[in-house]
């Protein structure tokens, strides 16, 4: 008998869930246990539920399971699960999550609780012990389980690079985003709103983007966050690429560091995930390149098996101290691949 955790996946016929789905097979600590999504799915075999989007062939057991419904009951009526990984539209996130939060370890990729006080909001790499704040969420809510959250897609790319930036003291930050389009879901937006054009307006996520990074890089006092003291200002845009969120990113800092100096930063920038050797940890959280042209969707959103953040083109500003490029795969980092890393530092802790 396997000894791994078993995994409840809510949303899983979605764009993340999906990925969540293809991201599990053969994982060491992990196994797909219950898959769940709306009642137009539900009762269904997984296979006649979902469109499968992903590149690798859809696994034959995933394909006969059945779907649930999104609730506690036909989740456990389906089969037995240890811990939830979710990927739900905001809006129904935020109840569900509660729902399930009461019993079991939930992993959420929505952004209902992120903002939450006693909800860490986790990039492994950074901020492992805001995990801290588990403990107290469950006895302030009385909670066996616990919610916690993964940024936005286009924060993490952002927050991975700030993070050994933040040695310099960040001042204020000024990032523009090209996002991809299975950052909208699928079917996600029109595909004659997308051919031939740019969409420079995603609702919701410029906030995001101007809050979330403060809290990620945040110090957490046993009790609470307290932020990380700078402003960001974020502009986003939808693009005609199918996967991986590229941002143009300008940072005035405290101090004036060489290009030298900030680039042996980036590159050196590991975390816990790299020394406790979690299975999806990449080892190189940041690759910096040098072509004058990269980074680009199409080459480098699979750096580091999707996990790794690519940087490219670091220059002075004359504006503000530094600009630079970054890329992260949406849906790998910036969705199950980063959830999964997060379920596997709990792990790892003893916290689930
Ligand atoms: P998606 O492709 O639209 O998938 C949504 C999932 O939720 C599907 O499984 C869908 O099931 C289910 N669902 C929708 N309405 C429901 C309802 N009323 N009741 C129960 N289930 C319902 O969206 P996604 O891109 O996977 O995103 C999911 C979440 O992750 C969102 O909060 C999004 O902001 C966040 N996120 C997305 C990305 C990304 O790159 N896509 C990255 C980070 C975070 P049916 O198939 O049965 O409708």
């Amino acid at each position: 008998m396997s000894n791994k955790r078993k995994v409840a996946i809510l949303g899983a016929t979605g764009a993340v869930g999906q990925r969540y789905i293809q991201l599990l097979q053969g994982h060491p600590w992990f196994e797909v246990a219950v898959l769940a999504a709306s009642e137009k799915s539900a009762g269904k075999k997984y296979k006649d539920a979902a469109t499968w989007l992903m590149e690798s062939e859809l696994p034959k057991e995933i394909a006969e399971m059945p779907v649930a419904n999104i609730d506690v009951k036909s989740c456990e009526d389906t089969g037995d699960f240890d811990l939830v990984f979710t990927s739900l539209p905001g809006d129904l996130a935020g109840p569900t999550e509660n729902a399930f939060g009461a019993k079991y370890p939930v992993f959420s990729k929505a952004s209902a609780h992120r903002m939450d006080k006693d909800v860490p909001l986790i990039i492994p790499e950074i901020n492992p012990d805001h995990t801290g704040l588990i403990k107290v969420q469950q006895k302030q809510r009385g909670w066996k389980g616990f919610i916690t959250t993964d940024p936005n897609c286009s924060t993490i790319g952002l927050a991975i690079t700030l993070a050994p930036l933040m040695r310099f003291g960040i001042k204020q930050v000024v990032v523009t985003t090209m996002q991809a389009l299975s950052g909208a879901g699928y079917p996600g937006v029109a595909s004659l709103d997308m051919i031939d054009n740019v969409v420079p307006f995603i609702s919701g996520e410029e906030d995001k983007m101007e809050t979330e990074a403060q809290k990620i890089l945040g110090r957490f006092d046993g009790e609470t966050i307290k932020y990380a003291d700078f402003q960001a200002s974020a502009s986003c845009n939808r693009v005609n690429v199918k996967d991986g969120h590229l941002e143009s990113v300008f940072v005035k800092l405290d101090k004036e560091p060489s290009l030298e100096e900030v680039e042996l930063a980036f590159t050196a920038f590991k975390g816990e995930p790299q020394k406790l050797k979690l299975p999806s940890a990449p080892a190189q959280p940041i690759i910096v390149r040098h072509e004058k042209n990269r980074p680009q969707p199409r080459y480098d959103r699979d750096a580091g098996a999707g996990q790794s953040v690519v940087v490219g083109r670091l220059r002075k500003d004359p504006i503000m101290t530094i600009k630079y490029m970054c890329l992260s795969h949406n849906t790998v980092r910036g969705a199950a691949g980063g959830g999964i890393l997060s379920a596997e530092l709990y792990v790892a802790k003893g916290l689930a």
